[in-house]
């Protein structure tokens, strides 16, 4: 077996629960410069910095540290077992321009803590522990977000690497800049068997467990996300010699089709649907709106729910537009599944939100996360903690140092017992 790094922690008498919110602050620190919020957007000197630290911390806490070809930070502690697959803790430390210091550092930093109290408890466990910072789970300016975690699951491809952001540069060539290797990237792919699990703690990003007055749920699904795109086409007429009931206005179509869509994302209560975007032609305050495209997006944890969708749109497509003349046609941009949370780990983390006496939700996941690409290589399970009156993606997001506590607790009890 390689060299062995295991020895353990003393216990820290200072109190452990602040260490975590401590290190999650410390990260806060490095931001971009003129930036609203705590800017750290992934291919950013700043990001690259802040890793450092986040190696550090690595280090610190008894893990031995490696960049992949990816630019995912891997922290390892070996197991006694070198044959068994290996527990796997992660998150990410990128941000959203104008971001808060919670969506991602607090999965990172609570799983270093993990680690660092596994080692407090003085026994070594059998199974090999992983703690990754996944590199840019948000999306960025080459249209492409989850790039780490992408990677891990061998969904990077060659295409990927060759997009090109606004400055003309390579999706690979700022890979490199992160310290990755492009050339290598098929290398930084999870090997089938390597892992056994792999758990993420998140904030909320919503409110449900604050209304609740809950610090702890366990993800039942990360919503699948359909976006199709409606182009309507009408006709283009005088806004003054053209008679109201004479008209084929591509615009009062897609009002109708939005107000349907909207329809769609209330029905039983298990989905979102949203029209955001809307383009029209020629778009002029005195001729009939000839076309209009809009973009319907919705989003559902229940496989069911998001397929039933699909046909009650395409068939409103057909008819709302038709009873003012205009004709509609729809073209799918993406169907993505929702991840189903592994049953197994979750009633892991549920008795393990016992044992520290919280008694978690079940909450589904409306954003997207890490552990969807991680999904494919090996079973995932989520913990969310509390985000203030749900703000997210802001400078105003904010999670308690309790809560982070509660979650961190949480997280090292679950990944104890699956770490044997
Ligand atoms: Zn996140």
């Amino acid at each position: 077996m390689a060299a062995v790094n295991w020895y353990p922690l003393p216990v820290a008498s200072s109190e452990a629960g602040g260490r975590v919110f401590a290190d999650l602050m410390r990260l806060a620190e490095v931001v971009e410069p003129g930036q609203p919020g705590w800017t750290r957007r992934v291919f950013t000197p700043e990001y690259l910095q802040s890793r450092e630290l986040v190696w550090e911390l690595m280090v610190s806490s008894g893990l031995e540290v490696r960049r992949d070809p990816a630019g995912n930070l891997i922290g390892t502690l070996r197991g006694t077992d070198a044959g068994l697959p290996a527990l796997v803790l992660g998150s990410h430390t990128d941000t959203v321009a104008g971001g808060g210091r919670f969506d991602g550092p607090c999965g990172v930093m609570a799983a270093i803590e993990a680690v660092r109290r596994i080692r407090e408890g003085g026994v070594r466990p059998r199974r090999t522990v992983w703690v990754v910072d996944f590199l840019g789970e948000e999306p960025n300016d080459f249209g492409i977000s989850c790039v780490g975690s992408r990677a891990a699951a061998g969904h990077l491809s060659r295409e990927h690497l060759q997009l090109v952001d606004r400055g003309g540069r390579t999706l690979a060539e700022a890979l490199a800049q992160m310290g990755g290797d492009p050339d290598r990237i098929a290398e930084a792919r999870w090997r089938a068997g390597a892992a056994s699990a792999y758990l993420e703690l998140h904030v909320e990003q919503g409110a449900r467990l604050e209304e609740a007055a809950r610090r702890l749920a366990v993800v039942t699904a990360i919503a699948g996300i359909h976006r199709a795109e409606i182009r309507l086409e009408g006709r283009a007429d005088h806004a003054g010699t053209t008679p109201m009931d004479r008209r084929r206005d591509a615009l009062l179509a897609a009002a109708e089709v939005s107000l349907e869509v909207e329809r769609l994302g209330r029905r039983k209560g298990l989905g979102v649907a949203t029209v955001g975007r809307l383009e029209l032609e020629p778009n002029s305050p005195n001729v009939v709106a000839e076309r209009a495209t809009l973009i319907a997006e919705y989003r559902s944890g229940d496989r069911g729910w998001l397929s039933a969708t699909d046909e009650l749109l395409q068939e409103l497509v057909q008819k709302v537009p038709a009873r003012r003349g205009v004709r509609g046609q729809l073209t799918w941009l993406s169907r993505e599944d929702p991840t189903v949370c592994s049953e197994e780990l979750r009633s892991v983390l549920r008795a393990s939100a016992r044992e520290i006496g919280e008694e978690p939700l079940e909450l589904a996941s409306w954003a997207g996360h890490d552990a969807v690409q991680v999904a494919t290589a090996c079973p995932v399970a989520m913990l969310f903690v509390p985000s203030r009156g749900g703000r997210s993606h802001c400078p105003e997001e904010w999670t308690d140092p309790e809560q982070v506590e509660v979650g961190t607790r949480a997280l090292a009890a679950a990944a104890t017992r699956l770490a044997g």
